[in-house]
């Protein structure tokens, strides 16, 4: 689940987690595992949330922009959670609670002011991936299991279908912006397209 918004640069510049990406990991890092990815309908929400906090603007400070009279930065708030098959979560529901929850979270651990000061402009849940055609409401295909990563992952050709070159997060090498860019190219290169004619 993602929490989209902005937050005023003066909130955000008393935390002391100035990155563009952080990981707030909590004591129960293991355990959350077990709780998110529990096979079909065991699975349930972080007991001890770790959350993946993500400022652009710190690389890019182009992204600030004025909101309401204030400065703004970009924010989103990314938690882990289990896929629909996993557990049938309502989200429609439990999006706003869970939310609050989480930036209550946030803010005992350091992110003073993030409650009132994230203005959330959108959230994506898993009914929203689902929404999008996603099995189980994962956007990330595959599973991030050895089996099903890098060089495992479901290969760019298909015998069966000779005139198709698979790209993107679901083939090799898998998932990520930079690893589909290498994608994108195994592709050209299965294509017959070389370097020099780009
Ligand atoms: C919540 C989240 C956070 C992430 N954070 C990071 C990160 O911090 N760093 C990182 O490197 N990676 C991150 N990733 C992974 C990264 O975003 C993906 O691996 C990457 O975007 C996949 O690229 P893609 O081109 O395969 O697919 P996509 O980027 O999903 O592009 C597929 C496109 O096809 C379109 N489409 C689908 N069906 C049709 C259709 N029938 N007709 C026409 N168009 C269609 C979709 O609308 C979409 O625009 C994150 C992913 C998620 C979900």
């Amino acid at each position: 689940m993602v929490l989209h918004g902005t937050v005023p640069t003066a909130v955000s510049r008393t935390w002391s987690a100035a990155h563009h990406h952080v990981i707030e990991f909590g004591a129960r890092w293991e355990g959350t595992f077990r709780d998110i990815t529990a096979r079909r309908g065991r699975g349930r929400l972080m007991t001890d949330p770790s959350l993946l906090v993500t400022r652009p603007a710190l690389s890019d400070p182009g992204l600030l922009f004025r909101r309401d009279g204030a400065e703004h930065e970009p924010l989103s708030v990314l938690a882990p959670c289990p896929n629909l098959e996993s557990a049938p979560i309502a989200w429609d529901a439990l999006a706003g609670p869970y939310s609050r929850e989480l930036l209550s979270v946030l803010d005992a651990r350091g992110y003073a002011g993030i409650i009132s000061g994230f203005d959330v402009d959108h959230i994506d849940t898993p009914t929203t991936w689902a929404a999008q055609g996603m099995s189980a409401g994962s956007p990330f295909g595959g599973a991030h299991v050895f089996r099903q990563t890098g060089p495992f992952r479901r290969r760019n050709l298909d015998p069966r279908y000779p005139n198709i070159v698979l790209a993107g997060s679901g083939t090799v090498p898998g998932v990520g912006v930079p690893t589909v860019l290498l994608s994108g190219r195994l592709a050209a290169e299965r294509l017959g397209v070389t370097r020099h004619r780009h």
